[in-house]
Formats: structure tokens, C-alpha cells, sequence
């Protein structure tokens, strides 16, 4: 969305994203349960020489699916691939990234569920059996040929799950669900950021950068060298509370961490709708947005803090919205929602 950068959760490519990812285990910060079991999976698979289960990760863009794939590649000492979807077009593609794999392999599939279906069953009997059947030739001459795979690892990311075919879904025999940061893991992940980029920040600049960061990491990475910018040009290079403060107000992030896309997402809905219900397609061509980027970037972040509602007659704007804008709902709006 090319609303506000800074508070995009998708990935873009001034990111640190390299220099900042968490390489082992230990470094991820938060989802200690996720962390625990997936570390008793690693464990176990090494121990039994055997790769590990297929994995899937799944949640919003920007809370550490990528960075979790490499560390399982990372802790299980072995190649990580990456490809993602809408990349793999055909079944030959599909078919020469799995014959390059070598025994316990990690291959990472990202936005998994936009996969075409042609090579999505390829994948089933190379992710049950480890092989491969593909057929060669056409007309009265084609045959299947059958092709051994070396085990190995199929990760996948996906930012819809509902997007997933459920034949897929149920091949995978590892699940992790991830969910929203809390402001005290930001802030934590800020402050390691800094660390590695060799700033010096302040309790109060980090807390300010991960109380706008929209519970994303991705985002308190990418508002972290955008106010260190300020530092540089208008400080001494320090990041203090006031002039992350400062910056922040500058780029358009308000105190919630609601940017400038949020903004207009909750406009749109109680100027021109009442506060709802509306459909995400009024919303979209309103905002000149694709539907898709609206549900996996604005609206999960939106629900998970009570902004807003979803209802199957469309999103309502709830009270916590109202307030946010500094705007009164109609008097009939709480019974709109209700109706369904
Ligand atoms: P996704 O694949 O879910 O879109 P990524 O794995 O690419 O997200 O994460 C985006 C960035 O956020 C990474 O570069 C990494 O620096 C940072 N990050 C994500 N999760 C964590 C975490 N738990 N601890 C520290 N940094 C994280």
C-alpha cells in the first residue's frame, strides 16, 4: 500500500531486513511457545537423522514467518531455498527446484496460497511419499515417469489460511499460528535492532518507536531507521523519547501506531457509511486500494485492537474507532452492526 511506507508491514526493499533477521532460536524475540515446541521438533528431527516435519507458518505480513523458516534451515544445519506461489507457474518449475534438494533441505514456499493448482498437485505426493510424478510426452505417447526425491523439509508461509486448500492444509504436520507483538516485545526488538545497527537509543525512544510499531516488527524495524535518520540529521545521533517522538508525529504515525491508511480506512467508514456496515469493496474502490492489500495489511491490525468489526454484512466501526477519530456515531449506529 502505498499509503505510508514506513508502517507498511509488507516487506520493501530499503529494509534492514537482512542485517536484522534473527539467525538462531535464541535471537527470536517473543512466541515463546512456538519457540519452545518448534525447538523440540528440531531436536527430535536431528536426533532421528530425519527431516523435520513439514511446517506452516501463517498470520500477517511483517511478524517473523521468513525469519523462522531460515532458523529451522539455520538449526538444522542444513540448505534453505526460498520461492514463493505466484513464482511457481509451471509443474516443470516446481519439479526442477525439488529434484536440486539435497537430504533434509529446507524448501520455504511464501504467500503458499497462490500457488497455481496444477503445481500444488505435484507437491502432494513429493510432500507424502518424496516423489515426483510427472507426465511426459502428450497424445497417445505420454506416460507418467516417477522420480525419487531426497527427503527434505516443506515450509510454507501463508498471510490467508483460508486461502488454502484443505488437501494442502492437512500434508503439513506442523502448524504455528503468529500472531500480533505485545509493546514490551518491541520494545525488546527495537533495542536489539539498535544494537546491531550501533545506535545508541534511550528506554523512552525505544518504548515510543515500539508503541507505534502496530505490533509488527517488521514496522519497529522499519520506524527505527527512519528516526535514527532524524537523529543523524537533527541530533547527535542519539535516539531520545522526544525525538522519536517527534520524528513519528512527522511521518504520520499517531499515537496508536494507526498511520495514515488506517486513518483513512476509519474516515471512509464513518463519513461516507455511518459507521457501517459496509462491504470491503465499497471500502477499496474508495480508497483506490486492491481489496487483498486492504484485508492483509489495514484490517488485521484494525480488528485484533477493537477499531473495528467484521459482520457478513460488511465492517462496522466500533466505539474504540469513534473515539480514535474524535468524531460521535449516529445515534443508531450500535444496532446497525447487530442486525444480521
Ligand atoms: P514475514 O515473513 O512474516 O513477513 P519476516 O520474517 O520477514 O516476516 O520478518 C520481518 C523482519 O522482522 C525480519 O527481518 C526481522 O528482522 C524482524 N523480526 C520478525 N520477527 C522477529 C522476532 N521475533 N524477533 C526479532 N526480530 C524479528
Amino acid at each position: 500500500m502505498a499509503d505510508n511506507p514506513s508502517t507498511n508491514p509488507e516487506q520493501n526493499p530499503e529494509d534492514y531486513d537482512h542485517a536484522l533477521r534473527p539467525k538462531l532460536l535464541k535471537d527470536f524475540i517473543g512466541h515463546d511457545k512456538l519457540r519452545e515446541n518448534l525447538s523440540i521438533f528440531i531436536k527430535s528431527a536431528k536426533k532421528r537423522s530425519q527431516p523435520i516435519d513439514h511446517t506452516l507458518f501463517y498470520g500477517p505480513p511483517g511478524l517473523g514467518k521468513t525469519t523462522l523458516s531460515q532458523i529451522v534451515s539455520k538449526e538444522m544445519d542444513v540448505e534453505f531455498h526460498m520461492t514463493s506461489g505466484p513464482v511457481i507457474a509451471k509443474a516443470g518449475d516446481l519439479a526442477a527446484i525439488l529434484t536440486n534438494l539435497k537430504s533434509r533441505d529446507v524448501l520455504f514456499i511464501d504467500e503458499i496460497h497462490r500457488m497455481p493448482p496444477i503445481v500444488e498437485e505435484i507437491l502432494y505426493p513429493a510432500m507424502e511419499d518424496f516423489s515426483l510424478d510427472l507426465v511426459v510426452g502428450s497424445g497417445p505417447a505420454a506416460r507418467t515417469v516417477r522420480i525419487e526425491l531426497r527427503p527434505f523439509t516443506l515450509v510454507g508461509a501463508t498471510t490467508r489460511l483460508g486461502l488454502l486448500t484443505t488437501p494442502l492444509r492437512d500434508r503439513f504436520g506442523i502448524d504455528f499460528r503468529l500472531d500480533f507483538y505485545s509493546t514490551e516485545q518491541l520494545d525488546l526488538i527495537v533495542k536489539r535492532s539498535a544494537g546491531l545497527m550501533k545506535i545508541k537509543i534511550d528506554p523512552g525512544g525505544s518504548m515510543a518507536i515500539a508503541k507505534r510499531a502496530r505490533g509488527t516488527p517488521r514496522v519497529a524495524n522499519r520506524l527505527l531507521t527512519r528516526v535514527v535518520d532524524f537523529a543523524i540529521v537533527e541530533g547527535d545521533g542519539t535516539v531520545t523519547k522526544s525525538l522519536a517522538e517527534d520524528a513519528l508525529e512527522r511521518m504520520g504515525v499517531d499515537l496508536a501506531g494507526l498511520d495514515s491508511a488506517d486513518r483513512k480506512y476509519l474516515n471512509i467508514i464513518a463519513d461516507f457509511y455511518k459507521g457501517g456496515p459496509v462491504g470491503i469493496e465499497t471500502i477499496a474502490a474508495a480508497m483506490s486500494e486492491a481489496r487483498d492489500s486492504i484485508e492483509d495489511v489495514v484490517e488485521p491490525f484494525l480488528l485484533q485492537r477493537g477499531y473495528i468489526q467484521r459482520t457478513p454484512r460488511g465492517r462496522v466501526l466500533a466505539p474504540l474507532a469513534w473515539t480514535h477519530l474524535n468524531k460521535k456515531p449516529p445515534l443508531n449506529q450500535s444496532l446497525q452492526g447487530l442486525d444480521i
